[in-house]
């Protein structure tokens, strides 16, 4: 239902969290968070209201760069296990939408030997860019090739192990921004989530896959080149 994400900055955890929070107004089940540095990723997750999550987030370190979401399930009950970010190897993400193809493709991964944590339709996505990472593709390239495999809805933002100075997101059919400021990079399904903090906005089109680095974002867009997206100026915060 609701996706923040911080790349580059001391203070990413406080402000994932805060970003979920102004998020809350939109309606959701339960909440998660996943920070990654060199040490690799560490993820809280909780039922019920934001300010569970922020309790048990205290017990995680400090990083960098992290993900968050407000869940509003579709997809498997409400349960810890159920919530996002998921998690398939050296990738971590968290998603809005729903994924039709769910079943034949987690049929497809189960024969590969990969076993799945949740009754969620975004799992299967965490597994299929794990799978192109494992076999070495550029990580734009993976990312590509995965999303292709999806039929449905998605806002996907995506942490990759060993890649703490880089956060990836991709969209179809559901809503997602990048925002930057000078030293910083964020990703969004609303730019309210970002009020404060992004000084400028890209707004992803339909079939963007974006990396967003701290100062940075790239685009390539649904045919796999390289796109220019336009930078706007955040509106200013109260
Ligand atoms: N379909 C996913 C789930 O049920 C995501 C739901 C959402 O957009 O929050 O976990």
């Amino acid at each position: 239902c609701g996706i923040v994400g911080v790349v580059g900055e001391a203070r990413a955890k406080a402000i994932i969290l805060e970003g979920l929070q102004r998020l809350e107004y939109r309606g959701y089940d339960s909440a998660g968070i996943a920070l990654l540095n060199a040490e690799g990723f560490a993820r809280a997750r909780a039922v019920g209201k934001v300010g569970r999550l922020v309790e048990k987030a205290g017990e995680l370190g400090e990083a960098k760069t992290g993900i968050g979401h407000t869940r509003w399930a579709t997809h498997g009950a409400v349960t810890e296990a159920n919530a996002h970010p998921h998690h398939a190897g050296r990738v971590m993400l968290v998603h809005n939408g729903i994924i039709e193809n769910f079943r034949s493709l987690r049929a497809e991964l189960e024969k590969e030997g990969r076993t799945f944590e949740s009754e969620t339709d975004t799992e299967i996505v965490a597994h299929l860019i794990d799978r192109e990472v494992e076999e070495g593709a550029d990580l734009e390239v993976a990312l590509s090739r995965a999303v292709e495999r999806l039929k449905g809805a998605f806002a996907l933002a995506i942490l990759i192990e060993g890649e703490e100075t880089r956060l990836f997101g991709a969209r179809r059919g559901a809503p997602l921004i990048a925002g930057l400021n000078g030293s910083a990079g964020f990703i969004a399904s609303d730019p309210l989530a970002l009020s404060g903090e992004a000084d400028s906005l890209v707004y992803l089109k339909d079939g963007d896959i974006a990396v967003v680095s701290p100062g940075e974002v790239t685009v390539i867009d649904s045919s796999g080149k390289p796109a220019r997206r336009e930078r706007q100026p955040a509106p200013t915060s109260h």
